[in-house]
């Protein structure tokens, strides 16, 4: 078991026996360097910023292409206009372990989104609008705080409507000297466009691949494309980055990590999705399988209507799903 503690000897003693530096998985943080100054070095960090606002209006920022005039202040599906609403900022020791470390995962929740999951953990935020419009130099003085604070990296979580902000921000926090690697924590619901000012910016990719199905997926997400989209945002994201690479402590620097969540009657294709990563991205693609589905407010206020998921899993469908992974050619995962 890994254990969350402040110390590195904590963290230490608490890592698995992995063989990722057996298989060329680990570098030196010492020689790490994060993967925006070069591009803020040449200038094109800010040229980066002005495409991502013209992105804006009209918005086709995310898959939904609303067409609203985001820099107008108008609001399209996201529910989030010219500025970024964040909702909360802080050392996250609840991430995965090779993202919190011992010092925790520097993140940043942004509200409003561009899915409308019907199991939704986080309702308030995302569909209920809660968090505060945030100025890009307000955003890059949480970044700098964060860094300050000792965390391993910038976490931001939910910033698939918001990726032109997320480019101000990101260029006021570099100037003032952030230098800590990026994470990009997404549903998964990414376009080319935004993915492709993303490229040379962000170090961790971490998408979520919830469904395989477009039924499924038009009935839970209320994105009938999402299985579409989102395999190609991982394709575009692991051309980019490559598979996970941890430093000498086993916390991450750069790479994929994608995280399955494993649905109640086998809803989510688990069996597709693990046969896509291995064949079609990388058998080192690292994994996440979660098995904390609950029925969230959502789902139980709307008794009857989604009967397919109004329970918890079992232990033998997360234990059937882990078999799944390694059946598939999945050999890289994080621990839970
Ligand atoms: S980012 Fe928001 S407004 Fe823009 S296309 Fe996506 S959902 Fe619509």
């Amino acid at each position: 078991m890994w254990r969350i503690g402040t110390e590195r000897s904590i963290f230490k003693q608490g890592m698995r026996e992995v063989d990722d530096s057996k298989a060329g998985f680990v570098r030196s943080r010492a020689d790490f360097r994060p993967a925006y100054l070069d591009i803020w070095d040449s200038g094109e960090l800010e040229q980066r910023v002005a495409r991502g606002l013209q992105l804006m209006t009209p918005c086709r920022a995310c898959p939904r292409v609303c067409g609203v005039d985001r820099l107008q202040d108008e609001i399209g599906a996201c529910r989030a206009g010219r500025l970024a609403p964040v909702s909360s900022a802080f050392p996250h020791h609840g991430e995965e372990n090779c993202l919190r470390g011992w010092k925790g995962s520097g993140t940043i929740f942004f509200s409003g989104c561009n899915l409308r999951c019907v199991f939704c953990q986080n309702s308030d935020i995302s569909w209920g609008g809660q968090g505060q419009p945030l100025t890009a130099t307000q955003i890059a003085l949480l970044m700098l705080e964060l860094q300050d604070r000792g965390c391993h990296n910038i976490n931001f979580v939910t910033p698939e409507h918001v990726v032109p902000q997320l480019l101000e921000a990101v260029l006021e926090a570099v100037e003032q000297g952030l230098r800590l690697p990026l994470v990009y924590n997404t549903s998964g619901y990414d376009c080319a466009e935004s993915l492709a000012l993303l490229d040379g910016v962000i170090d961790i990719y971490m998408p979520d691949f919830k469904f395989w199905d477009a039924a499924v997926a038009k009935r839970l997400v209320m994105a009938e494309d999402y299985p579409e989209r989102a395999r190609e945002a991982i394709r575009e994201m692991h051309r980019q980055v490559g598979d996970l690479v941890v430093d000498e402590d086993g916390v991450a620097l750069r790479g994929l990590l994608i995280r399955h969540l494993v649905m109640p009657r086998g809803l989510a294709g688990t069996r597709q999705i693990m046969r896509y990563l291995a064949q079609e991205i990388s058998r080192d693609t690292f994994v996440n399988l979660m098995a904390q589905y609950r029925p969230a407010a959502l789902v139980l206020t709307r008794a009857g209507r989604y009967p397919e998921i109004d329970r918890a899993i079992t232990v033998g469908e997360f234990v059937e799903a882990k078999q799944i992974c390694f059946e598939e050619g999945i050999r890289r995962f994080s621990d839970p």
